[in-house]
């Protein structure tokens, strides 16, 4: 990897999304194989003292040593240089974000969501879509190890309360928000199955949403000593059950089994697309601690099933973050456009 200085002028140092475009450069500059030595950020057009130390401790997340000086001009809060080259953040047309979360997540507490669609509409994203989990919204914190799945009568309960958990207010909140964010933002929720291959939503907040995203975290009644093959049947039971349900675009298809420490069943591959074919269902591309096997898009495309492209961004720096998406889509020949949008 080359190393260069990375700076910034004065127009990106001067926004108010500045420290979360120094980080995009940075990432940028990785992308382009690039080791950025040190950060130099122009001080002509600073506000104050506070910006600049919040610039040196994103600097330092990245393990960089920042200063402050002169820099080549540049004329947009888009572009940066490295070394005497100029780069700029703005993405490429046709890119659609349909997987982000919000500070009402349990597995992520860093996002704020205007400041996460300001970034991603700032870098280029056309749509931003934040699918919040539905389970998160509907049970406390403890959720995450997924016990309510085999315990229906808890799902009732919740269901049964006027708030519904959180529901109502993430509801509430949703309606204030979407006038002050336009239609560029767009809101809908991630769901799992619980009791048997019920879909996780409340009768009452079927209605309401852009889209719904179907996933699987854990696979019910699977017992931790269970064989690959066991695993295997009940996780493709699972999501046949899913693809009943009115969702458009299947999370991280795959995901399940690395995460489960077991390998993935690439021979799955095919009859997996063929399903999603079959219910209309987008398989997404999701570079979130997710390893992606572009082999199964290849496939996917063979079978005509639709591409989504989601961020599953948990903090704020990551809204917009579709870089190795572009990867993902040079490997399989596949332009921005050709992906799911509105
Ligand atoms: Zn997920
Ligand atoms: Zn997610």
């Amino acid at each position: 990897m080359k190393s260069e200085v990375l700076s910034l002028p004065g127009a990106m140092a001067a926004s108010p999304l500045a420290c979360l475009l120094l980080d995009k450069a940075i990432k940028r500059a990785r992308a382009e194989r690039v080791a950025p030595r040190e950060v130099v950020i122009s001080d002509q057009r600073l506000p104050d003292a506070r910006l600049r130390n919040r610039l040196i401790a994103e600097a330092a997340l990245n393990g960089l040593a920042c200063r402050f000086g002169s820099v080549p001009a540049g004329d947009t809060p888009d572009v940066f240089f490295l070394g005497d080259r100029p780069l700029s953040l703005r993405l490429p047309p046709g890119l659609n974000d349909w997987h982000a979360h919000t500070q009402f997540a349990y597995c992520g507490r860093g996002i704020d969501l205007t400041d996460a669609a300001r970034l991603a509409l700032h870098l280029g994203v056309e749509t931003q879509g934040f699918s919040e989990h539905a389970f998160a919204l509907y049970f406390p914190s403890d959720a995450l190890k997924f016990r309510w799945q085999g315990d229906p009568d808890a799902v009732e309960r919740v269901w049964a309360t006027p708030g519904r958990g959180r529901m109502a207010a993430y509801r509430a909140w949703v309606r204030d928000l979407r006038p002050l964010l336009g239609p560029r933002v767009r809101f809908g929720l991630e769901v799992d199955l619980f009791g048997g291959g019920r879909f996780c939503l409340a009768p009452e907040d079927l209605e309401g949403w852009d889209y719904l995203i179907g996933a699987i975290h854990a696979v019910e009644g699977l017992s931790p000593g269970a064989t690959q093959a066991q695993a295997e049947a009940a996780w493709m039971r699972d999501v046949e059950r899913l693809l009943q349900q009115p969702i458009a675009i299947l999370a991280h298809p795959l995901r399940f089994f690395p995460w489960d420490g077991r390998p993935t069943p690439t021979h799955l591959y095919r009859p997996l697309a063929r399903m999603l074919a079959q219910a209309r269902v987008a398989a997404e591309i999701n570079h979130h601690k997710n390893p992606v096997d572009p082999a199964f898009f290849r496939i996917c495309l063979e079978e005509g099933v639709r591409i989504s492209l989601g961020t599953d961004a948990h903090v704020t720096r990551s809204a917009g973050d579709l870089l190795p998406h572009l990867e993902t889509l040079r490997q399989l020949a596949l332009s921005p456009s050709a992906t799911l949008h509105p």
